[in-house]
């Protein structure tokens, strides 16, 4: 089959005969009918608010991609409202880690006076172990001494992640107990059903 090619190298349409579309050409000739068409409620958007969020809220939740496009439409959440931070299994896994690191710059600099911890039913997490994990990335050609490096750490992780809900309670802990975090910002913590869109609340931060 015959695919129409864009380069911003060479900006010409040309075709090229028996390509296959790779899933970044597929994302790029998207992102072109999308910029050429761009929907109203995008052509009315502001940038210069965007990087504030205005309802003050930050997100903490898993990657899953079942949440992608599903859990903001579930909560009534619209683009400009909320910082969301996302990693694997939504978990803290140190003083200063990534999440962390976000939810500080979220606070201190964009104006973030709550903070929402989102776990999800059937989260891939609590399905894997450590030794699994490590098996696989042995099997892919990862070096066991690059493996030693993170096994405490993986296990330490993966190991303990045995129930979302538990892992929400323990995220909005490391939060909470943070001396980085200010006492004064609640901190939530939601359970979210990734078939229904229904959600749970597990920890009301207003209430502790
Ligand atoms: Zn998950």
């Amino acid at each position: 089959m015959d695919y129409i090619i864009y380069s911003e190298k060479f900006p010409r349409i040309f075709i090229v005969e028996g390509y296959s579309m790779t899933i970044l050409d597929e994302m790029l000739e998207a992102n072109r009918k999308f910029v050429i068409a761009l929907p109203v409620e995008y052509v009315d958007y502001y940038p210069a608010t965007s990087k504030m969020p205005d309802r003050e809220i930050a997100i903490f939740t898993c990657m899953d991609t079942r949440l992608v496009d599903f859990l903001e439409p579930a909560m009534g959440i619209k683009r400009g409202e909320v910082k969301v931070i996302k990693n694997a299994g939504n978990s803290i896994t140190g003083p200063f880690e990534a999440t962390i690191r976000s939810l500080i710059v979220s606070i201190f600099e964009l104006g973030v006076k709550e903070i929402i911890v989102i776990g999800h039913l059937d989260c891939g997490i609590s399905h894997t172990t450590s030794q699994s994990l490590i098996k696989k990335m042995l099997d892919r050609g990862i070096s066991l001494d690059a493996i030693k490096m993170i096994d405490k750490e993986l296990e330490d992780w993966i190991d303990h992640f045995h129930h979302p809900i538990d892992n929400v309670v323990e995220a909005v802990r490391k939060i909470r107990n943070s001396p980085l975090i200010p006492k004064d910002v609640p901190v939530h913590g939601l359970m979210f059903n990734p078939t229904t869109g229904e959600v749970e609340v597990v920890i009301d931060g207003y209430q502790v």
